[in-house]
């Protein structure tokens, strides 16, 4: 990979996607399908995916928890869907970390809407000019470590484990239906963009993510921030691949390409190094290929230790 494609790939997590779009030749040019069609969970726990991350809907006695937004301008796409399985109102959004594809229709809701983040995502957004000039995007509640939302079968669960994706990457845990929202530290079944501009680090995030394995009780379901929705053991199985990279990225550093390390953890974690295009992909790029990235972001966090 050159250099300029490396730093292309390393900043796009920090850009708004219609820039990145505009960068990149036709031919490469991601396809972001528009908000699709909501589909059911387990019980009162649906996803609407498209147009940016995966936006959760928990449908409470006294109203819908939403979590994440999509880029800007989805808001009443989003609420019509939400109407296709109940009439309460928005009460709460909960942004799983501070990029524009996830927190992107906060305000389309009203000013009353409850809006919760990890604190340091708050600090992203209001680092963000365009973001923080913009008062009914930001949030109006912020937790640190730990935080819970309702009570009972309504009760939500919120956690912060440290840095990867970002340094603000929350995990939204639903206990009654034994089901959580991982936001982008986890997505689309590989290796994760990691925005440093933002915090994200890869010689953190198996940490954080090993973090959250043993302090996350009785979960099966993971609705990953793009993408598909998951089990609690691909989870699992995410994190042995992310300490691997880790491992190997430390171990190969100055005796081997990120080509080849990454090339290396083929046979061990085939469903994270695949080399084909995923469908409704908006960045681009094959697992294998962002597994090679991450190589060498470790490589230049390593460099600066
Ligand atoms: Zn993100």
């Amino acid at each position: 990979m050159t250099r300029r494609t490396l730093v292309l790939a390393v900043i796009v997590p920090g850009l708004a996607v219609a820039g990145v779009v505009a960068q990149q030749p036709p031919t490469q040019r991601p396809r972001i399908p528009p908000t699709g069609a909501i589909k059911k969970v387990r019980d009162n726990l649906y996803v609407i995916p498209g147009a940016g991350g995966n936006t959760t809907v928990f449908v409470t006695q006294n109203g819908v928890v939403l979590v994440d937004t999509k880029l800007p301008n989805n808001g009443e796409p989003i609420l019509n869907q939400v109407r296709t399985v109940t009439d309460k109102p928005v009460t709460t959004i909960i942004n799983t970390h501070s990029h524009p594809d996830h927190i992107g229709s906060n305000d389309y809701f009203p000013a009353s809407v409850e809006k919760v983040t990890q604190e340091n995502t708050r600090k992203w957004m209001a680092a963000n000019t365009r973001v923080a000039s913009n008062p009914a995007v930001m949030p109006t509640r912020t937790f640190t470590d730990r935080m819970t939302l309702g009570s009972g079968n309504d009760r939500i669960d919120l956690y912060y484990f440290g840095a990867g994706h970002t340094d603000g990457d929350a995990f939204i845990v639903f206990p009654a239906l034994r089901a959580m929202c991982a936001g982008d530290i986890f997505a689309w079944k590989m290796a994760p963009l990691i925005d440093p501009a933002a915090g994200g680090s890869v010689l953190a995030l198996p940490v954080s993510l090993e973090k959250a394995a043993k302090g996350i009780p009785n979960v099966d379901t993971v609705i990953e921030g793009h993408g598909d929705v998951n089990t609690w053991q691909g989870f699992l199985d995410y994190i042995a691949f992310s300490r691997a990279l880790n491992d190997a990225a430390r171990a190969g550093r100055g005796k081997k390409t990120a080509d080849e390390i990454a090339a290396e953890l083929k046979p061990r974690f085939p469903a994270f190094t695949k080399e084909q295009l995923l469908t409704d992909m908006e960045y681009g790029g094959t697992p294998l290929s962002r597994a090679v990235i991450n190589v060498n972001i470790a490589f230049q966090e390593l460099a600066k230790q």
